[in-house]
């Protein structure tokens, strides 16, 4: 799960990060009137939005007057800002953030990530910050640091001072940046992060470590041990899919293409991705509804990808190994006497009591497509989408 910057930086705060003065608005007269509580002559406007690359996108701004201020957040609020990490659609500006604009010298990029290999905390930094990380891996491989976190001992002084040494941090600012390191990486084990990222930390003209960007992502499957961080969901910065599926408790990740997808396991629901790819076909949604389909499951993953207006064919794919093909066939069946989908359904069961599940579905009378292999059933909903497409009309499922 991600949170806001101004969020992740409050909760970086605590944990000892430097950053400065800010606060949160919902309007322009707000804005302009947090700046006015904040004092000083320039603040800098930052749309709240989970995603990054925002100052080249126009989603932050540096402001010098209480006028500058209402105008520039005018111009957000209710907005939506394309970054190159948005996709084309963009996400919606609801907040803005009014900062104390910080002269600086130099800015680092500083990054706490989970190193699958190594299976730690890894700390990737580099005295380039400024650019997003992929830039400086292309353009200044060279200035990146990379030091791993023995978890049984932590991030212990010296190797952060390390750390501070290969940035070339002065010396006078080494235990700040110590500092700042340490409470990232307490901040991210201690509450289940995922990724903290910190660009750009800089070095400012009154020599303070300060944080003036912060992200934060959490691992969805810890957070309740941390309903203080469940709390700060936004669900105006989610793909809509996605927010009503983890409601509904089903795993699905939004997609472009035009064949939805519904099957039990994720590596099952990878698999078919594939397979419908090979086929010519393109997934609309990677969908895996559990080992336990029960027919209530089965109808909410029907419901939930024919809400998908891309979607244009609809391949379930069922293996039944603890489960019965029969009882999902039931499920099926039942689903789409409930729910008629406007679109056609192709079926593939294998495993446990399928030809019980075959039958179920034949005798349902519902135009159901099925099919036995995996490759078959993709290619069936890859042409039955194409017949489709070329006439121009819907093959009804009606009751
Ligand atoms: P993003 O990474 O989404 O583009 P940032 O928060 O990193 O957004 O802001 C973009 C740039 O704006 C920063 O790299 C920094 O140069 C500048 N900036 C951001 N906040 C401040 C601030 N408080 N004072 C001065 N400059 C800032
Ligand atoms: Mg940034």
């Amino acid at each position: 799960m991600d949170i806001h910057e101004y969020q992740a930086k409050e909760i970086l705060n605590k944990f000892g990060v430097a950053i400065p003065d800010g606060a949160l608005a919902y309007s322009p007269e707000q804005a302009a009137y947090r700046a006015r509580e904040l004092g000083g002559s320039k603040w800098i406007v930052k749309a709240q939005v989970h995603a990054g690359g925002r100052g080249k996108a126009g989603g932050v701004k540096i402001c010098e007057s209480e006028h500058e201020i209402q105008d520039a957040t005018n111009e957000m609020f209710g907005r939506r800002l394309v970054t190159h990490q948005t996709g084309p659609e963009g996400k919606g500006i609801y907040r803005i953030y009014v900062e104390a604009a910080v002269p600086f010298e130099r800015e680092i990029y500083l990054g706490f990530v989970l190193d699958r290999s190594s299976q730690r905390v890894m700390i990737v930094a580099s005295s380039e910050g400024g650019m997003e990380i992929e830039e400086i891996s292309a353009k200044k491989p060279e200035s990146i640091v990379r030091s791993t976190v023995e978890p049984a001992v932590g991030l212990r002084d010296f190797q952060a001072r390390e750390i501070a040494f290969a940035l070339g941090i002065p010396s006078e600012l080494t235990q700040q940046m110590v500092r700042t390191l340490q409470g990232c990486y307490r901040a991210f084990t201690e509450l289940d992060a995922t990724m903290v990222e910190i660009n750009p930390l800089v070095i400012t003209s009154d020599r303070r470590i300060l944080a003036l960007d912060a992200k934060m992502t959490f691992d969805g499957n810890a957070l309740f041990r941390h309903p203080h961080i469940a709390e700060l969901r936004d669900k105006s910065q989610e793909d809509p899919r996605e927010s009503r599926a983890a409601d509904r408790g089903l795993s699905y990740i939004g997609l472009s293409g035009n064949i939805g997808c519904i099957v039990n396991g994720a590596g099952l629901a990878m698999a078919t991705m594939d397979t419908i790819k090979l086929a010519g076909g393109e997934p609309a949604n990677f969908l895996d509804i559990g080992g336990g389909a029960t027919p209530e499951r089965v109808a909410k993953a029907f419901r939930l990808v024919n809400s998908d207006e891309n979607v244009q064919a609809i391949l379930v794919n069922i293996f039944a190994g603890i489960n019965r093909c029969d009882w999902v066939a039931e499920g099926v069946v039942q689903a789409l006497q409930a729910n008629p989908v406007d679109v056609p359904v192709v079926v593939r069961l294998a495993g446990t009591n399928v030809e019980e599940g075959l039958k179920i579905l034949a005798k349902s009378g519902l135009p159901i497509i099925r099919a036995t292999s995996l490759m078959e059933a993709a290619e069936r909903a890859v042409s039955a989408w194409k017949n489709d497409l070329s006439q121009n009309t819907r093959m009804r499922i009606v009751k």
